[in-house]
């Protein structure tokens, strides 16, 4: 038994008093977190976030910071968006629950269906909602599949994938990922599932990359796919997954020549391309899918997070014409489906987020305006002495650290010098994400000239703070 009496409801006012110390103490005793150290998190103490507003949010101190990560890659339309709330609320008057199993809908399910249908590639018509990109992942497996058996070809089971990409935590959804950490806890990844190198120019500088341009490079990273497929026999290979833009793995923008060489691949091979748009959709990087910006047709194509700007949880797989027709004409009962599958509220939130992001046209506005901006205010970090290179898409960026940039030689991993430099970020009001010694940002795309100026200023700033602690220290 805790010592503390149980919070309720009533308890709400005398929470909002509580001290910083207070939250920290609680959230130790009880909260496990995502992804998190949790020693070293007690010893800290976690960061208590309390409200938000625009592309800021307030931590419990009291510290304005502009959140370059929008949350978690999600909050697209920007914190305390009334027309969202006004939904929400709404449907929750209304009808704040209802499934879409056993031949029924609501109508915000139908309706953001229909919408979907609208705003994604022409041969997209069908849709199926989950509760979050994991699940819509796991639900591509099981499309795949089931799509392979109706054709006659249930020995399509092997799915492709690639090292250091993030499709999700369920166990389905992290085997599709590529991340050793992840595979290295609970015997991952499930049977069936394989990967392939990422078209990473930096990370292959010294291997596969050396002395390629980054385009020879591309249809390098491309081949390896049709070298995997030869070695495993096309007839046992089904689909092929990976993100346009590698957004947990460090913001990986891949060279030009890749993706229509992915396609060539999958095409000669008849197997189905799969896009995991959980960051890229809904405007990312300019245009409202990642593969349009790309040039590439996939069969299916994973999104959550912008559908509702992270509001409340809503996923999904759009599922192109190819797959849906057999499916439809030829399948019978398909046995999969979520409680949350087309929740009402989720639905409604999406459809009035949809309106914002036309009605502000933020994805022509990332396109013309904002994401031009961003890589223009970036690019004169890239004489910074600690830059290698930077690398952006729309709205969103990577600035890759180096010890010694004409070299090329990096940072000894013991330093963590990317959670140095995020240290530094944290500390004077900017939110912005390490991955290994990469620094990331993609800002809600409601961000201004004036915000990204500010933002930049706070990106240098940081980098000129670790700078000075790494010649210091001796690194
Ligand atoms: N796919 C990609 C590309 C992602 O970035 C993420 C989450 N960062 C997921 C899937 C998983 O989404 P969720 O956390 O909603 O399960």
């Amino acid at each position: 038994m805790s010592a503390r009496p149980a919070v309720t409801n009533q308890d709400l006012q005398a929470l909002s008093q509580r001290s910083t110390r207070e939250w920290q103490d609680a959230d130790a005793a009880h909260l496990l977190h995502p992804f998190t150290d949790h020693q070293a998190l007690a010893a800290r103490g976690v960061r208590v976030i309390t409200r938000g507003e625009g592309v800021y949010v307030w931590d419990s101190e009291g510290q304005r910071i502009l959140d370059a990560m929008s949350g978690l890659w999600c909050v697209n339309v920007g914190y305390g968006q009334e027309a969202l709330i006004a939904a929400a609320t709404q449907q929750l008057r209304t009808l704040p629950y209802y499934n879409a199993f056993f031949q029924t809908t609501t109508p915000p399910a139908t309706a953001l269906a229909e919408r979907l249908a609208a705003v994604t590639p022409a041969h997209f018509q069908h849709v199926f909602f989950s509760g979050s990109g994991s699940e819509a992942n796991d639900t591509n497996i099981r499309l795949a599949r089931r799509y392979w058996d109706l054709m006659g070809e249930p020995e399509r089971k092997v799915i492709v994938s690639r090292t250091n990409a993030y499709h999700g935590s369920t166990m389905a959804a992290a085997s599709l990922g590529g991340m050793a950490a992840m595979h290295a806890q609970g015997g991952l990844p499930i049977p069936d599932i394989v990967h392939i190198g990422q078209p990473h120019w930096w990370a292959h500088r010294e291997g596969a990359a050396k002395g390629l341009t980054r385009e020879e490079f591309g249809l390098v990273a491309a081949r390896w796919l049709e070298e995997k497929i030869a070695g495993i026999g096309p007839q046992k290979v089904g689909a092929f997954i990976a993100e346009p833009v590698q957004g947990a793995g460090g913001v990986i923008v891949p060279p030009s020549t890749y993706w229509p060489e992915i396609q060539r691949i999958c095409d000669r091979h008849g197997i189905l391309l799969i896009s995991d748009e959980v960051i890229t959709g809904f405007g990312r990087t300019g245009r409202w899918w990642g593969c349009e910006t790309f040039g590439y047709k996939p069969d299916l194509m994973t999104f959550a997070k912008g559908i509702t700007s992270g509001y409340v949880p809503l996923g999904g797989v759009m599922v192109g014409e190819r797959v849906a027709r057999v499916l439809i004409e030829r399948g019978g009962e398909f046995e999969h489906g979520y409680t949350y599958s087309g929740h009402p509220v989720a639905c409604a939130v999406a459809l009035a987020n949809l309106d914002v992001i036309e009605q502000q046209g933020l994805v022509q506005r990332v396109r013309e305006d904002t994401g031009p901006y961003l890589a223009q205010q970036l690019a004169p970090l890239q004489d910074h002495p600690i830059v290698a290179e930077i690398q952006s898409c729309g709205l969103m960026a990577a600035v890759q650290l180096c010890r010694h940039p004409p070299t090329r030689e990096a940072f000894a991993v013991e330093h963590g010098i990317g959670m140095v430099c995020r240290k530094h970020c944290f500390d004077s009001g900017l939110v912005m994400r390490a991955v290994g010694d990469r620094m990331i940002v993609a800002p809600p795309l409601v961000i201004t000239r004036a915000q990204i100026d500010e933002m930049v200023g706070l990106v240098r700033q940081a980098l000129d703070r670790t700078h000075a602690e790494a010649r210091a220290a001796g690194w």
